[in-house]
């Protein structure tokens, strides 16, 4: 009888280093990275900016070394958007100098992608390596 597996997404370095214990809810606003990160030829200057522990990861570009680009683990991921420049009313703030990154609702995120988030990491701390490729 065939197994089901769900396909995880290993976090590579550069990633964001910080606290285990900061959500302790579903937030209202997620982070995605969309089609301009760039992977600042591999130092990405947003994960410096994210305070939660391997939340934003390095994602190879298999067809194009020694590219990639930034991910989230929206199961993890605050909404704190100290990651994104983009802040209320226009204002300019830190984090990400492209425009990468967006804001989005979970509710809208999670319709959008047929997914419902955890309230809470539902994995240890010692598995934070990897992610469920539905969470990214
Ligand atoms: S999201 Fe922005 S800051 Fe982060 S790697 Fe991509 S382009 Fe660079
Ligand atoms: S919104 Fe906050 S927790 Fe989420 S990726 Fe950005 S900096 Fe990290």
């Amino acid at each position: 009888m065939a197994t089901s597996v769900t396909p995880i997404v290993e976090k590579l370095e550069p990633m964001s280093r910080g606290r285990t214990d900061s959500r302790k809810r579903k937030p209202k606003q997620l982070a995605i990275i969309n089609e301009l990160c760039t992977g600042c030829a591999g130092s990405p200057v947003c994960v410096g900016y994210c305070p939660v522990e391997q939340c934003m990861f390095w994602v190879p570009d298999d067809e194009h070394p020694p590219f990639g680009r930034i991910e989230v683990d929206k199961s993890t991921c605050i909404g704190c958007a100290k990651c994104t420049a983009k802040g209320p009313d226009g204002m300019f703030l830190d984090g990400c100098p492209w425009d990468a990154i967006e804001m989005v609702n979970v509710e809208e995120w999670e319709k959008g992608h047929a997914v419902e988030l955890p309230a809470v990491p539902d994995r240890p701390v010692s598995e934070w390596g990897w992610v469920p490729s539905a969470y990214v």
